[in-house]
């Protein structure tokens, strides 16, 4: 989540200096970044683990999050079929540092 936070500033930093210096940017290259960062952010962890064994999954498709042990057959929302785990392994691991 971090670094696709970070990739997401520079991009829009890189983007603000190109239309401040008519340098202009190849939409392509923005349109790879912003690709890898939706991935980035679709894998992502961001759920503290519920006690009990229950899991949680995010649709990788409309970013819903389901739990449960197992991911879901389908989506509730959009009816997508792959999903990313998305309980966070180690929740204090950062201090904000950085
Ligand atoms: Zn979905």
């Amino acid at each position: 989540m971090k670094e696709a936070l970070a990739r997401l500033d520079a991009l829009m930093n890189r983007l603000v200096e190109a239309d401040q210096t008519g340098a202009g940017i190849e939409p392509l290259r923005v349109a790879n970044e912003l690709g890898a960062i939706r991935q980035l952010l679709a894998e992502s962890p961001t759920v503290i683990p519920a006690k009990g064994g229950q899991r949680h999954f995010r649709c990788e498709s409309c970013g819903t999050v389901s739990h449960g042990a197992a991911a879901p057959a389908r989506c509730p929302t959009c009816g997508g079929t792959k999903f990313f785990s998305a309980d966070i392994e180690q929740p204090f691991v950062e201090s904000g540092a950085g």
